[in-house]
């Protein structure tokens, strides 16, 4: 059987700490096929190379189709020239991850953080798709952002605009993973739950039973555990979600004020795991955020959901090879 072939595909990847997830993407957004897999353990960049290689070629041979560039989103600092600066996840520094790439495949690539691939996403083919005054929040293990103005992405002058989850929050307040402390993060991330759950079990034991009971021990608790809870009634998930919604809330503030978005797209696990929290942020920012910076915005819920970081990544190549000379 002879396959037509389709024009303008590109293929789009999310490298996490220790998945890979490779698709082939049409240029309306549609994942034409994908293949998930583990990274190889050592976590070697080459290695890893070989996995996205792989990866690659099965999206391609399924299909019988030809992509004429790559896009790569990394959980890590990236720079403008496509190397990946610092991931603790995957143990990397200043990999030249696009000249690697690029060596391997024969194709463009374009290398980018995840969190900014999976915005793309939801800018061109989810949530905030037309909307030229856009913010993105995704609120997963950890938290992150990114900012569409004016129909354009906020790189910022070293390529890290949009780190969302650090605005501070509670000057002085609880230690974040980055240097600071009181970040946006160290309160609505899925680790921060986690903790807050935590610490809040050892103080009201006799409340935090059912918590306690779904986990097995207290350090079992998770952000998901919570989420469990809550969907039962039990009252102390429900301080601790509320507690969430009033910090997540806080950031948006400071994010409507900041930017004036259009759309707000609420994103990540924890938002799948609690949708309520949409409407808890919805109420709070509504009363507390300037009048001017609320009256045309509408917060809503992310789209594309785990696809995100490969169909944006996958629609960035399809932008920058349109935009090439
Ligand atoms: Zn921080």
């Amino acid at each position: 059987m002879v396959v037509q072939k389709i024009k303008s595909l590109t293929l789009g990847v999310d490298l996490g700490g220790t998945k890979l997830n490779v698709g082939l993407v049409d240029a309306a957004g549609r994942l034409l096929s994908v293949h998930k897999s583990m990274i190889n353990i050592s976590k070697e960049p080459e290695t890893v190379i070989a996995d996205i290689s792989a990866g690659v070629e099965v999206c391609l041979s399924k299909t019988g189709q030809e992509a004429k560039a790559l896009g790569i989103g990394v959980a890590a600092q990236v720079d403008q020239k496509g190397v990946v600066r610092g991931s603790p996840n995957l143990g990397w520094r200043n990999v030249p991850l696009k000249k690697k790439l690029e060596k391997q495949l024969g194709l463009p690539v374009f290398v980018t953080n995840d969190v900014r691939a999976a915005t793309w996403g939801e800018w061109r083919y989810g949530s905030g798709r037309g909307v030229d005054d856009l913010a993105v929040l995704f609120v997963g293990t950890g938290v992150g952002g990114g900012i569409i103005t004016g129909g354009k992405l906020l790189t910022g002058c070293t390529n890290s605009g949009g780190e969302l989850g650090h605005i501070t929050i509670v000057f002085d307040g609880r230690k974040c993973r980055c240097p600071n402390n009181g970040c946006l993060e160290a309160y609505a991330g899925g680790w921060a739950i986690a903790e807050r759950a935590q610490e809040t079990i050892r103080t009201l034991s006799n409340k935090g039973r059912r918590l306690l009971a779904l986990a097995g021990s207290i350090n079992r608790v998770t952000a998901v555990t919570v989420s469990q809870a809550y969907r039962e009634g039990d009252l102390l998930a429900r301080l601790l979600v509320e507690e969430t919604g009033q910090y997540l809330a806080a950031g948006v503030v400071s994010i409507v004020n900041a930017f004036n978005p259009c759309v707000l797209v609420l994103g990540g696990g924890v938002i799948e795991g609690i949708p309520e929290l949409i409407q808890m942020v919805r109420e709070f920012t509504r009363n507390m955020a300037l009048e001017a910076s609320v009256e045309e915005l509408k917060i809503v819920k992310a789209a594309l959901g785990v696809d995100a970081v490969v169909i944006g990544a996958a629609a960035l190549a399809q932008n920058l090879v349109d935009k090439a000379p």
